[in-house]
């Protein structure tokens, strides 16, 4: 039976089976927390407050409720009592998901820089800015490629999976910014591409862990390894 309420959900309301992570035993922070898919329609299952935000707004954020919902115990994702391990692997590969979504809306500012640099003429700092931001791009492409890539075959990816994330979304922040700053007041008008490419490029930073994170993970790494 679960009860609680856990906020900042995406695609809340939109999703045919959540994964839920709850308390299940006494013991000490994640050793007493089990996973479980619970399809939508379960009774006691509903969605809360959805929310207004600064940027994403393609994809519903919001909360679950869950009040005395029955989850049989097949249901159970992993052994009880093991869902951090859980979590982490999905958020190893999840890592390479947001990295995709951070090379979308990077790419997408390099775009439109483009395409406004070509119609509209553009001087040497444009010129330079946009060299900057097509090779932070590239080499962001190359760390979520090799990511994917380590994935794909089943040999160890957290290390990489988070200097993707990092370095991806980072990219996307920085560039977006840059291709506005190209744009000028076009790009600052309310409704124009530039400046919704560089507030949707904002929560990638924060979500999947934020990227304070994905260093504490990658230094980590880097220190324990054999
Ligand atoms: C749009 C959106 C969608 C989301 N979707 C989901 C979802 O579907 N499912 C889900 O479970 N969650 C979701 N989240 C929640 C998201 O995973 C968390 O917001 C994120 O992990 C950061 O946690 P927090 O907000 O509690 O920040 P906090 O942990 O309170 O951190 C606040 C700040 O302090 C920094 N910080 C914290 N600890 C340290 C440290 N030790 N060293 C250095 N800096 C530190 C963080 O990096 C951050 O900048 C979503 C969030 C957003 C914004």
């Amino acid at each position: 039976m679960l009860n609680g309420t856990k906020t900042f959900i995406t695609n809340v309301g939109h999703a045919g089976l959540y994964v839920i992570f709850a308390r299940t035993g006494p013991d000490e922070r994640a050793a007493g927390v089990t996973s479980f898919l619970v399809p939508a329609g379960s009774p006691g299952l509903r969605v809360g407050q959805v929310f207004d935000k600064m940027g994403l707004n393609g994809s519903p954020t919001g909360e679950l409720v869950l009040e005395d919902v029955e989850v049989p115990a097949a249901n159970r994702l992993g052994a009880e009592g093991k869902g951090f391990v859980v979590a982490m692997r999905a958020l190893d590969s999840g890592r390479i998901g947001i990295s995709g979504q951070g090379l979308g809306i990077a790419q997408a500012a390099v775009d439109e820089a483009r395409t406004l640099m070509r119609d509209g003429g553009h001087d040497q700092g444009d010129d330079f800015t946009l060299a900057d931001m097509a090779t932070r791009v590239e080499s962001a492409r190359l760390l979520a490629y090799q990511a994917a890539w380590l994935c794909s075959r089943g040999r160890p990816f957290t290390r990489q999976a988070s200097m993707a994330k990092l370095h991806c979304t980072d990219t996307a922040m920085q560039v977006t910014i840059d291709a506005l700053q190209i744009a000028g007041e076009e790009g600052a008008r309310a409704g124009s591409p530039f400046e919704r490419h560089m507030r949707d490029a904002k929560a990638l930073q924060i979500y999947e862990g934020s990227n304070q994170v994905q260093r504490i993970v990658i230094a980590r790494e880097l220190v324990n390894a054999g």
